[in-house]
């Protein structure tokens, strides 16, 4: 029998590269769960696999986007795509991290997130892991949790992102033991996958990405093993971490990641020191040396190309001017049926970028007393698509309320009437892979209202561009 056991690492403690070659002395591979890990690989070709968590400090935007399903994905992935893309000696990446979706139509919208998501995320060339589900959510059907639904499970809801995932992966807690309430708190892992595989789905590799001691199970508060009353020494914490990973390896689970080493605050009293992970680091020395027994490659659909190398994605949502009072009205994503494609009709390459958008959105509030930026996208020369606006806000884009409500509006940079210009290559590459990752049919501004926007429809870049789009 090989150990699971192994580290979650908020921020990489100064001893962790120690910690990784005294566990694997006596040979063997190890995987690490590592939140917002650093750009630069620390690992020194050791043989570590490194699942990422993205920690965002726009957690409600986060929340939003899980809520509007597979558009929301689409804007998570916008958000994070460079951030994904700077790190590619990551092993794989987690889904947003414990979705807790209450209502029966936020399971639904989770649900088709997570697939889009993946779709996405394996078209970039990433690992998924998912759903990194916790302690009581989603119901599995036992009429004593808190998120009972009278005995029903949202685990069909959720099939389709299961099997979308290249991992299934789990966040597993008991309080004061691990194996206090099992079947519900730790080891509740199983009657998902028992419940997918009864569905039908195909098993995936199973990781718990995180695991311990936790009091939030019993109060309101952050409390760890270091705070459990009367105290627990780590001998005992290590002892029932051992009956876990006994567990583990009945199912042939990849690994399990400890919370937590080199905590933020407020998980302080969940940390293992240097002197509790190196008692950990000998205990899986120990073990025979093992190797991951299931290797999985992301599946590239058919037919489908990666995001332009040369293309970067940044969000702006939350960073650009706003009117002090006016706001977009909001509306159901399932409205949107076209993209709109218009021209800035100035400048294609300012020298400032990020700062020529703000400015297009105060003279759109000035101008015009709307309430922000008109677009919902920006696409410049460098072929950069500038995340603008909420894909949930009815936009002022288009001079016509319908089409305002059913459409989206996508900027590129320039003047592209006949004789001014025309998208740049890498603009339009860019602005082609958006408009059919959008998977919307495109309207040129000039199709709803008397404008010269976005230019000469005769041009060659236009046909490109609606061509991409079908
Ligand atoms: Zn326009």
């Amino acid at each position: 029998m090989n150990s699971r056991l192994t580290l979650h690492v908020q921020a990489l403690p100064s001893w962790g590269l120690d910690w990784v070659r005294r566990a694997l002395r006596n040979g063997g591979e190890l995987y690490v769960k590592w939140i917002n890990p650093d750009e630069h690989d620390p690992l020194d070709g050791l043989p570590v696999r490194v699942i990422g968590r993205v920690h965002p400090d726009d957690d409600d935007w986060t929340k939003r986007w899980l809520r509007q399903g597979e558009h929301g994905a689409l804007a998570f992935y916008i958000r994070w795509y460079k951030f994904y893309k700077a790190r590619p000696w990551v092993w794989a990446w987690e889904t947003p991290n414990e979705p807790g979706m209450m209502g029966l139509d936020d399971v639904q919208a989770l649900s088709a997130f997570v697939v889009r998501f993946c779709e996405l995320m394996h078209r970039g060339g990433f690992r998924v892991a998912g759903l990194n589900t916790s302690v009581g959510w989603p119901a599995l059907g036992f009429d004593k949790e808190p998120e009972d639904r009278g005995g029903n499970s949202d685990i069909p809801i959720l099939a389709p992102a299961y099997d979308a995932c290249d991992i299934w992966s789990f966040h597993e807690y008991g309080w004061p033991q691990m194996w206090t309430g099992e079947g519900f708190y730790c080891l509740r892992y199983r009657e998902t996958v028992r419940q997918l595989v009864a569905l039908g789905i195909k098993r995936k590799p199973i990781a718990i990405t995180e695991c311990g001691l936790d009091g939030l199970l019993v109060g309101p508060e952050p409390r760890g093993w270091r705070e459990q009353d009367p105290p627990l020494d780590f001998e005992s914490y290590l002892s029932q971490l051992a009956w876990y990973d006994q567990r583990l390896a009945e199912d042939n689970v990849l690994f399990a990641a400890i919370f937590t080493a080199g905590a933020n605050a407020p998980w302080g009293s969940y940390e293992l020191h240097q002197e509790e992970a190196w008692q950990l680091a000998d205990y899986i020395a120990t073990f025979r040396p093992r190797w991951a027994p299931e290797l999985v490659t992301p599946r590239v659909p058919e037919g489908t190309t990666p995001v332009p190398n040369h293309a970067q994605i940044i969000n702006l949502i939350g960073k650009l001017p706003v009117h002090p009072d006016e706001e977009f009205a909001e509306r159901n994503l399932e409205d949107i049926t076209h993209s709109v494609i218009h021209h800035s009709g100035g400048r294609q390459r300012p020298a400032n970028v990020r700062r020529h958008i703000k400015a297009i959105a105060r003279y759109h509030i000035r101008k015009y007393n709307w309430p922000g930026i008109a677009y919902t996208h920006v696409v410049d020369a460098d072929g950069t698509i500038w995340l603008t606006g909420d894909l949930g806000s009815i936009r002022y884009h288009s001079g016509s309320k319908a089409w305002n409500r059913a459409s989206i509006g996508i900027c590129l940079l320039g003047d592209f009437r006949h004789g001014r210009g025309v998208p740049t290559h890498p603009q339009l590459e860019a602005a082609e892979w958006l408009v059919r990752d959008l998977g919307l049919p495109v309207v040129a501004h000039k199709k709803i209202v008397a404008t010269a926007c976005p230019g000469d429809l005769r041009s060659g870049w236009w046909r490109r561009l609606r061509r991409a789009a079908k």
